[in-house]
């Protein structure tokens, strides 16, 4: 008997996590137009699983349709393969419908193009936990590579199969942390493949027996899981449109506004990155990880981190050219995740926002101290609340709120352990 193939589409979810539903391959060419239905209560699916509040009840139906140019498949040594799709939420009559996190983004690179001739250009680096290192080799360690067995060459195998170009995979600092980063892409492709990374991951793990965890932190008192955004623009002719050596920062003018309008927002956008109540666990001195709402250069511990440039040849280094967003982890969808950084840097380009001086002495504020306090900050920007629309902007917060209500009464380690079970 031949096995007959299944696809799946799915959307990183307001939970960040991949969920939708799956169908005979064989019936690709309608779903790519019909899509699947889903209940509009689908997306209030919590971090847990459970739905703990919608405003929607069991009522209404939206479809989701898959991307085409979103296709993953990867085949393992044993086992199906993996076919899925990254797809959009739309209405009945197809328009796009306010709550996809995927739309989200969408409209952000859209206005960003349209108002300022400016793409995306942007890599993420994730980091997650292995459960099948054997042992407790120490960290970067070539003893750490080799302990994690067939792990990182099955998962790059995986990427290349699905088109995605590895950058690098490397044992981290914590226990069993491993860390992949792929190659740059422009727009939505590149939040489309951090999803395809994290679930090729999983799949990768899952056929050795084993998991591998993104949870933002698996023990209070650890290392955490950091998913870092590397952006930067291209103009219209594809060009580098961020560096200017002769500026402050290396930036120029637009590159400038749009890293100010990041920074200017972080408080809220950490609502959005930092997305769960263990990311705040994460976001603590002395783990790597950022503490506060700024922007150094070359410096690993800042919110935003001007990345090094290697060599002195002038037009490699303006491709080289890039900023890390780090506060992000991988309870945020990357969908939302970059849609908001685009639609903050889209706020700053606007108000032709602009940065210190390097150097200048100034205190910088601390990042929000718990989800809580993130949520109550994104709840406060008027500007935020116009980017999401209202719709999804309400939706976003009743089912964050629901979830820090879920996990009220656990300690640390209890609620760490309840996002390493999910994540
Ligand atoms: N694990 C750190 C974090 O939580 C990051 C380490 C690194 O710089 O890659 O963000
Ligand atoms: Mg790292």
């Amino acid at each position: 008997m031949e096995p007959e193939r299944i696809a799946f589409v799915g959307v990183s979810d307001l939970s960040g996590h991949f969920r939708g539903k799956s169908f005979p391959l064989a019936d690709l060419a309608q779903r790519l137009t019909h899509g699947v239905g889903l209940a509009p209560s689908n997306i209030m699916m919590s971090a847990f699983g459970p739905i703990h509040e919608t405003p929607y009840g069991t009522a209404g139906e939206v479809l989701l349709i898959p991307a085409a140019e979103t296709r993953v498949e990867a085949t393992f040594d044993e086992g199906p393969p993996e076919i899925f799709f990254c797809g959009d939420i739309v209405t009945l009559e197809g328009a796009p419908w306010g709550g996809c996190p995927r739309g989200f983004l969408k409209r952000g690179l859209e206005a960003l193009e349209r108002e300022a001739g400016l793409r995306l250009y942007s890599a993420f680096e994730q980091e997650l936990v292995y459960t099948g290192v054997v042992g407790t080799p120490l960290p970067y360690t070539l003893d750490a590579l080799r302990r994690q067995g067939r792990f990182g060459e099955t998962l790059l195998a995986a990427l290349r199969q699905a088109g995605i170009t590895p950058d690098s995979f490397l044992a981290e600092y914590g226990p069993g942390q491993y860390e992949v980063t792929v190659k740059p892409a422009i727009g939505v492709a590149a939040a489309d493949q951090a999803v395809a990374v994290r679930e090729l991951a999983r799949a990768a793990a899952y056929r050795l027996g084993h998991r591998a965890i993104f949870a933002p932190i698996l023990t209070p008192d650890g290392v955490g899981n950091g998913t870092h955004i590397h952006f930067s623009l291209l103009d219209a002719e594809s060009a580098p449109a961020m560096p200017d050596p002769a500026r402050p920062h290396g930036l120029s003018r637009l590159g400038e506004h749009f890293v100010a309008g990041v920074l200017q927002h972080m408080p809220a956008l950490t609502a959005v990155t930092a997305p769960s109540v263990a990311s705040y666990y994460r976001l603590q001195p002395n783990r790597w990880a950022p503490t506060e709402v700024n922007l150094a250069a070359v410096d690993r511990g800042a919110g935003l981190r001007i990345c090094p440039l290697i060599g002195d040849d002038e037009a490699s280094r303006r491709r080289q050219f890039n900023v890390e967003y780090r506060v992000a982890d991988a309870a945020a969808s990357p969908h939302l995740a970059l849609g908001a950084l685009v639609h903050a840097g889209l706020d700053g380009i606007r108000r032709e926002m602009t940065l210190p001086d390097p150097g200048a002495s100034s205190d910088a504020e601390p990042l929000p101290a718990s989800l809580t306090e993130a949520l109550d900050r994104l709840a406060a920007s008027p500007d935020a609340r116009g980017w999401f629309g209202d719709g999804l902007f309400d939706l976003y917060l009743q089912l964050k709120r629901a979830e820090v209500r879920a996990l009220e009464g656990l300690d640390a380690a209890e609620i760490c352990r309840r996002y390493a079970d999910v994540y």
